[in-house]
């Protein structure tokens, strides 16, 4: 099937994961007891189905760690740390060849999305990478990747067929397994290689992905 779009996580892919533990220590500084907790709460609800209200249910596992109410647990997340999260992330560069590549890719006539477990916010701006098709958080979703939610509404976001999309993604489990699990193609952003890899292709310079992507059809 020919490839006609093509979808990237964030955190880890568009900008290196050095920058995003340098943005997230002053969360950790803060509120270090909210973030374990959190934490814990985003392990399990990756093995949860079913879910109808993700915000709920996370502020929920929250509470329940903590021993404080589901109302407390939800304003604390979104106050503390996604509010927070909308500046911290200001220092971040997009990675090498980024820039270039996304333009080229617009060009040539690819739709193009951003799909990642985080809220989006202000990102993309920061990283001067503001035109997608599409961008939004698999929490909308109720379920974080791999869970093939995400994936299949990033499809219908970009109003094609999985298998006519490549993502792109830094986690073999989450990004790489999961969207060839829905069928789509996949490249793993990776400095190392994965023995009997799912991915189609492995990269560490994105020079090297846009090469591909040229190659493609
Ligand atoms: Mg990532």
């Amino acid at each position: 099937m020919k490839i006609k779009g093509i979808g990237f996580d964030i955190d880890g892919t568009l900008y290196n994961n050095i920058s995003m533990y340098l943005c997230t220590i002053p969360s950790f500084l803060k509120h270090p007891r909210l973030l374990l907790h959190y934490s814990k709460a985003r392990t399990e609800i990756r093995k949860m189905r079913p879910i109808s209200n993700f915000r709920r249910t996370q502020a929920k596992l929250v509470a329940d760690s903590m021993g404080i109410s589901e109302h407390d647990a939800r304003r604390i997340i979104e106050t503390r740390l996604y509010e927070d999260w909308v500046h911290l992330f200001h220092i971040i560069k997009p990675l090498e060849g980024l820039h270039e590549g996304v333009a080229e890719l617009r060009e040539a006539g690819y739709k193009l999305g951003v799909l990642s477990d985080f809220p989006v916010q202000n990102k993309l701006k920061f990283l001067g990478l503001e035109d997608w098709d599409c961008s939004f958080t698999s929490e909308t979703t109720n379920y974080l990747k791999p869970h093939p939610e995400p994936f299949i509404e990033l499809a219908e976001r970009l109003e094609l067929k999985p298998g006519e999309i490549l993502y792109v993604g830094n986690s073999y489990e989450k990004d790489v397994l999961g969207a060839a699990a829905v069928g789509m193609k996949t490249a793993h952003l990776s400095s190392r290689k994965i023995r009997n890899s799912k991915a189609d292709f492995t990269f560490s310079r994105y020079k090297d992905l846009f090469e591909y992507i040229r190659n493609l059809n």
